[in-house]
């Protein structure tokens, strides 16, 4: 018989538990779980984490650098992550689909109000969805599929967005202040994300999902659900 190594992952200033779990390619949820951690946000700098099935050690990159969210629209009727990701690659960016995370409508074989988790998110690169402000080295790139000039967000993308929108801000600490639409940061003529889309009810209902611990698990699901885009 041979004996399993047993890998305790000693935190580290701006980590946190779904980087670390992403690292490790194991479920956040079982490693809450075995660990008997009930809070995900509550995780500290020098606290031990078993990790299971680990069989060495994993450099886990700090996260502080997020401190910004920007929501976005994609101002089409349909679309996906690997649309936009062949967009973004055709209007000359190097690495492809600008943002960070992308909730479907519906359209082009995804389901309505599906996360899809980009590779710069993955990979936690810059974003490419707002050039001002330093925003796409500050912030987190997120776009809903659909054109709020006309329509509004379905409720399975709205409910999505404030999931993984409160989960995020309570992963990086982000003020309530530093979730802003596309149109809020200066320097852009822009809609977007489009003159339907219902902020103030999306603001209040963040604020709601922040402070309910069960929304914790969302974002660590959708990620390990992905499908990379092409
Ligand atoms: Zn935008």
């Amino acid at each position: 018989m041979i004996l399993g190594v047993r890998i305790y992952h000693t935190v580290e200033p701006g980590q946190n538990l779904w980087r670390i779990c992403q690292a490790y390619h194991v479920d956040m949820k079982e490693v809450m779980a075995v660990n008997k951690i009930t809070d995900a946000t509550k995780i500290e700098k020098g606290q031990k984490i078993f990790i299971p099935r680990a069989n060495q050690f994993v450099q886990v990159r700090p996260t502080t650098r997020w401190t910004h969210i920007v929501v976005h629209h994609s101002a089409t009727f349909a679309g996906n992550a690997e649309i936009f990701d062949k967009q973004h690659h055709q209007r000359g960016f190097w690495n492809g689909l600008g943002y960070h995370f992308v909730i479907d409508n519906g359209t082009n074989g995804r389901r309505d109000g599906q996360v899809e988790v980009g590779h710069r998110w993955t990979r936690q690169m810059d974003g490419a969805h707002c050039n001002a402000m330093n925003m796409n080295k500050v912030g987190i790139g997120i776009c809903l599929v659909g054109n709020f000039d006309e329509d509004q967000p379905s409720q399975a993308q709205f409910q999505a967005l404030t999931s993984l929108v409160s989960q995020l801000k309570r992963q990086f600490g982000v003020p309530e202040e530093n979730i802003l639409r596309h149109n809020m940061v200066t320097g852009k003529a822009t809609d977007c994300p489009g003159l339907r889309f219902p902020w103030q009810t999306f603001k209040q209902q963040v604020v709601v999902a922040t402070n309910q611990p069960s929304s914790a698990e969302t974002v660590a699901t959708v990620a390990t659900n992905q499908k990379p885009a092409a």
